[in-house]
Formats: structure tokens, sequence, C-alpha cells
């Protein structure tokens, strides 16, 4: 029996073909559309979604229009045209009356073609934004129509408007234009379009079929079914990642045995009884038994274990790193700098002192005889925990029986990188990613959605939350008091400037600046501050730290440059100059350099009086929270996912063409429980009512291809 379904879906689709054979685009058109937005198929037109709707139902009075006002509409008639200027500065100006008022409507291009086509004292529909210049209103190149209702499905209240470029509008592709091509693609081709998700889902799930979401968005014939479309087309797009991510998972745990790590043994007991140099966190312990159950599973394990810094994660990694070698298998940890490897090789080597477990450490300055001994030992299987740097990766590493690959500060490693830990074993090790870059739940779905997360959401006891405060630049004279007050306890502070490329010299006079206010506020000999910043000599930043790292200096002045690896636990005042310039996880980060020790720490946001909405809410993002991933999310919210970082590396396409990671963070948890659930009844996807999705999966990886050899 022949399987209609598939072959059904299967059939080349009228919506591959390229959109010059569209009435009314035409060689020239179509090229301009795909150099300017990339549009090359028709499929790529129709899924050119507006980015905005008007109301087209309801006409303004003039007297009634101010600047903030997106597109109106007006109806009236040109009273008188003229032209002003000369040369390469003229302007074709119209007044536009609607019979009580009137406005300037503006032409700088096309005069001509403006000229014979718009006659004075015949009645027009007036469509454009409202602009202030020079203290009063006007409205350049706006789209004219005459006062009739057109035919055919675009006849409509509400309408898209579409992204357009200043070259597309030279080549008359105006919103308008472009949104008359896309009434006639779906007349052409709407009745073959095929639905995209099983009907039964569309059905249980109460979706839009996808033939009316795709009119809907284009041209809706009210607000409710325009809602319904969105939904339904970012419910696909969102589905469809997670159905991507999930299969993958599913393939894996098919395909591939894990290695066992059943046994808990002597030295994961002997450590946790004898050598524990503190009791667990409860989260630690919480994430210690969730590996566990991975690792004793027969399958392999694929775990992020997220925590903010300082949340212990070293320790974690340590008590897996005993449970494998308890199973006779060896561990390597990677670390993306080689202070972070050395750091991790002291830190572990003291924790656990005279324990029979050998640990080595390879970095890039390892020589060549210890390296030597190194590949010895690795393949002897005497080594058991080898820590290092990206030299791990290199192929004369082997290994006798590598059974778990740990990776710190993950987002710092490409996937290829990764990929190539776990080769070096017959079967795929166990692999554990660490990271303290808080990335919020959505994105985490995104991104790692084929791994499972852990999360230490718990400090160490005693650490005392710090306190933030946001001052402006008016209470100075409050801030210096704060100042002494701290520093006569024998505390000590930072005072840090932005310092961002484009306006380098004026960062570096604020710097300069705030350095000579300091000092005239807290002079010699009582007080001592020091500076540090990038430009400075190695051996002049050398003085600088250990003036202050001592004790010895009260202040130090810097820029950023102190965001990493500076611990003194002494400092407990972190003053942030210029904050609103500051991204969220960077004032974290900073914020960050105190807490370390017993004393209660503050953090103060300094600012202008005027702040921007969203610098606002920033800094009281910041006053509100200490939590790493709170910031993340409000960061998310407020500056979008393709900043933050970690995301550049994923793969995962983050230009979506209508659903939005930081908004729809629920209908992208409902996506993945649907996806989830039709794999648990149907993990290959071969019954028949899911042909659709495997189709549409083999497409996006076929697109993906695509992608990479343009890439490349
Ligand atoms: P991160 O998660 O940033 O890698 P670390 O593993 O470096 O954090 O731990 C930060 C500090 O907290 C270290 O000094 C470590 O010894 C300490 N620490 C870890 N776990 C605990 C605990 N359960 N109780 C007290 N201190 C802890
Ligand atoms: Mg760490």
């Amino acid at each position: 029996m022949v399987d209609n379904t598939i072959s059904w879906h299967m059939r080349p689709s009228v919506l591959d073909s390229e959109i010059k054979f569209i009435p009314g685009v035409g060689p020239k058109r179509a090229q301009l559309l795909e150099k300017e937005l990339g549009i090359r198929t028709f499929k790529d037109l129709l899924y050119t979604f507006p980015f905005r709707y008007v109301d087209r139902s309801k006409f303004y009075l003039i007297s009634e229009l101010h600047p903030d006002m997106p597109y109106i509409q007006l109806k009236g008639k040109f009273v008188r045209f003229e032209t002003v200027g000369n040369g390469r500065s003229a302007r074709y100006l119209g007044y536009f009356s609607d019979g009580r008022s009137s406005i300037e409507v503006v032409w700088f291009q096309g005069v001509k073609w403006v000229k014979d086509k718009y006659k004075i004292g015949v009645e027009y529909v007036l469509f454009g934004k409202p602009t202030a210049f020079n203290g009063k209103l006007n409205i350049a190149h706006p789209e004219i129509e005459q006062p009739k209702t057109e035919e055919g499905i675009i006849n409509t209240a509400i309408h898209g408007v579409y992204s357009s470029t200043e070259k597309l509008k030279d080549g008359f592709l105006s919103t308008k234009a472009f949104s008359r091509i896309i009434a006639t693609l779906l007349q052409m081709t709407l009745h073959q379009i095929d639905e995209t998700l099983p009907e039964h889902i569309v059905k249980q799930l109460k979706l839009l079929p996808l033939r009316e979401a795709l009119l809907n968005i284009h041209f809706p014939k009210n607000s409710q079914l325009l809602a319904h479309a969105v939904q339904r087309l970012k419910f696909e797009e969102l589905f469809y990642i997670q159905l991507n991510l999930l299969k993958q998972k599913v393939i894996r745990e098919r395909t591939t045995n894990g290695l066992v790590c059943k046994v808990v043994g002597d030295k994961f007991n002997t450590f946790y009884s004898s050598y524990l140099p503190f009791p667990l966190t409860g989260a630690q312990k919480r994430v210690i038994k969730e590996m566990r159950a991975d690792m004793g599973s027969g399958r392999q394990m694929n775990r992020l274990l997220q925590g903010d810094v300082g949340s212990g994660k070293t320790l974690v990694a340590l008590m897996m790193s005993l449970i494998a070698s308890d199973n006779g298998y060896q561990v390597s940890l990677m670390a993306p700098t080689e202070i972070l490897a050395n750091q991790h090789y002291e830190s572990i080597t003291g924790m656990l002192k005279d324990m029979p477990v050998k640990v080595a450490l390879l970095t890039g300055s390892t020589r060549k005889k210890a390296r030597t001994a190194i590949h010895e030992g690795l393949l002897s299987g005497e080594i058991n925990i080898l820590i290092g740097t990206h030299a791990l990766i290199e192929d004369v590493v082997q290994f006798s029986n590598l059974g778990l690959v740990i990776i710190d500060e993950q987002h710092r490693f490409g996937v290829m990188q990764r990929a190539k830990l776990w080769t070096k074993n017959h079967l795929p090790p166990h692999i554990l990613v660490m990271s303290a870059t808080p990335i919020p739940r959505t994105l985490a779905m995104t991104i790692y959605g084929d791994l499972e997360v852990s999360v230490i959401d718990e400090l160490p006891p005693g650490r005392k939350p710090i306190t933030t405060m946001h001052f402006t630049d008016s209470q100075r004279r409050r801030l210096f008091g704060f100042m002494k007050e701290q520093i006569d306890l024998g505390r000590q502070v930072y005072v840090v400037y932005p310092l961002i490329k484009e306006s380098e010299k004026m960062d570096y006079k604020d710097l300069e600046d705030g350095y000579e206010s300091i000092t005239r506020a807290f002079p010699l000999p009582e007080y001592q501050t020091v500076v540090l910043h990038g430009k400075m000599k190695a051996e002049d930043k050398d003085i600088s730290m250990n003036q202050f790292a001592s004790g010895k200096a009260h202040i130090m002045v810097a820029t950023t440059v102190i965001e990493v690896g500076v611990n003194v636990p002494n400092a407990s005042v972190m003053v942030i100059e210029s904050s609103e310039r500051f991204g969220l996880s960077q004032l974290h980060q900073l914020r960050g350099r105190v807490g370390r020790g017993a004393e209660q720490s503050y953090c103060i946001l300094m600012s202008g009086y005027k702040l921007s909405k969203e610098s606002k809410k920033r800094l009281d993002t910041m006053v509100a929270t200490n939590d790493g991933f709170e910031i993340a999310e409000a960061d998310l919210k407020l500056r979008g996912p393709g900043d933050l970082e970690g995301t550049q590396q994923s793969g995962i396409p983050f230009d979506l063409k209508i659903a939005n990671l930081a908004k729809d963070g629920q209908l992208l948890q409902y996506a993945r429980r649907v996806a989830e659930e039709i794999l648990e009844e149907d993990p290959t996807l071969a019954q028949p009512q899911h042909a659709v999705l495997r189709y549409q999966l083999q497409q996006l990886s076929a697109d993906k291809a695509v992608n990479l050899k343009e890439i490349s």
C-alpha cells in the first residue's frame, strides 16, 4: 500500500519557486528583494511577516496629530504644491487640508513622478507618520491613494506594515507594493499550501490551520484572527526547534550505551566522610544525586550544571570525578584559561590531600618532559584526573579509559571543541558542562534543549547578600561620606568607570577627573588611592594591585579591567560610576568583586539624574536582586537574546521569524511539552500521522546545511 500522507508532503512544493515568477515582481525586483531582505522563494516571501499593524478604518483630524504618533491616516485634498531649495537639497512640498486645518507633505525624491500623479482639489487618503521638523509637523513620503475600497483579499481594515529599506523604496517596493505582491502570491498559492503540523495536533490544540494563519498574519480579518495567526505561527516555530533537539536526545539515548558508573566506592566514601572541607549545601547534594542517577543508568549523561559565581561547582565536579574513578574510569576537566586550570588543580589537589587519587595538570606551558610523562600516565591508567586547558583536546592526548568529561565555563568553548573530547573513548564518556553565566530558562531550553539541566541555586552559608543602592550624581557628598565611614571601619573601596571603545579618550578623561576629585576628598597621608587601567605598564599595574591587595591603599579607581580575577576579600564597597552605561550582566559581575569576605558589602550605582526608561529598569533590577538568574531574565527581556553571552556559539538561529525568546517563554515550554509527549508515544516518528513531522525536520536540517554552505 502506498502511504499517501508521506508522498503528499514530500512532493516538490510550489513554495520553492522563485519570486520572479509572481506577477508584478519580475527579475529586477526579485533581485532587489533577495539582496535587501534575503527573499528568494515563494516561501521566503510568505514567511516575511509584517512587523506592525495599523488600523486603516480610522481617519484622524490634522489637529489631532502629534509627533509621537505611529502611522496614521488622513482624508483630504491638496491645496497647493511648491518646490523649495534647489540642486541636491530641493524638496517638493504639498499642503494637505482636511477642511479644517492643513499639514505639510514633503518629498525629497521621485519629485517628477509625484508632480504628475497628484492633483490639487482631488480627494485622497494619505497614510504616513507625522514628524516634528523645525517646530512644525510634516509627513514625508506618505502613501497616497484615492478613497475607494480595493477588491480581493486585501480589503481589510487592519493593514500589515513590512520593513523596508531605502533601496527597496527606490525600486518602488514600499510596504504597500510589498503587501500587494503578497496578496497576489496568496491568491496564486493558498489552496496549494500544505499543513505543516499534524492535523490531529492542530485540532487538539485548537490552532489555526496554516492557510488561515498565513492569510490572517498578512491580511487580518479582525484582531482576534490576527492573534490566533500569530499564536499558531509562533507555536510552530518553537515546536520544531524543540522537537528537533529532543529527537536528537532520543536518538542518542537509544543508540549509544553509556558507561555504567553504578558503584559508589572507596574514594567517594572516604572523601565524603573524612576529607570534605565543609558540609555540602542542600543544592550541592541535590545536583550530585541527579548526576549519580544519570551516571548509573547505563545511558550517557549529558548535563549542564548551572550555578552563580561562588556557588561551589568545583567541589561537585570533584565528587563526580571520584565516582567515575571508583568505577575504574578516568576523568578530564577542561577550563578555558590557564589561570583557571591552575586554580582548579590547586584547589582539587588541596582538597584530596593524601588520598590515593592521581591528578595531573596539562596546559600550554607544561614542559615537554612533563608532557610526555602525562601522556604515558594517561595511557597506563595511572593518572585518574587530568586537569587542563585546550591542550587536552590535542590528538596526542589519549586515555586508557576516559569515563567523564567535565567542561568548566562551557560557554567559552565552541561546540566542535567540546565534541572532540567525546571521541576519546570507544564509548562516549559522560559529559558534565558547567557554567556560571546564568542563562534564563527559556534560553537554556533552546540552546541546551538536548541537555539535562541541574541548578545550584544556593550559595554556601555565611555569605551576606550585598546591599545595592542607586545614587544620582548630586548625591556625591553622601557617597563620599559613606566611603569615609567604611574606610574608617577598615574596609576598602573600588570605584569603577566605564570604558567604551568609541569614546575612549573621553572615558579616560572621566577616570582622571574622578581620580582627582577622590584624592581631593580623600587626601594623603591619611588616605591612599591607586589607579588601575588597561593602558598602564604591566609593572605599574602590579604595583597598584599589590598596594590594594595588601591593604595599603584604601581606594582603587579602575576601569573594568578588574571585572575578572581580582579577589580582595577586605574590599567591601563597589562604586560604579555612570552605571547606566553598563549592561546588566556586567554590573552583576562587577558587584561580584565584593561580598567575598565576612563583612557586609555594598554596591553603589552612580548615574545622572535623567535616565532613559530602560536604564532606570536596569538599575532598579540591580537594587532589587542579587540573584544572577533573575538578572539574566531581566537582561534577556531588555536586550533580546542575541547579545547574551554564550548564545553566539550555540548554532541555534536566533533570528526567529516570529517567536521571541524573551517574551514567549510560556509558549516555548508548552511547545516543548507537546514535543515531548509526541516523542514519548512515537520516539522515531514512524507513525503515519507523524510523517509531516519527519518531513519538516528534514527540511530544517536541509535549511541548516544551506546556511553552513553559505558561511564557508
Ligand atoms: P564556582 O561555582 O564559582 O566554581 P567554587 O567552586 O570556586 O565556585 O567555590 C567558591 C568557594 O566556595 C570556594 O572557596 C569553595 O571552597 C567554597 N565552597 C564550596 N562549597 C562550599 C560549601 N558547601 N560550604 C562552604 N564553602 C563552600
Ligand atoms: Mg568555577
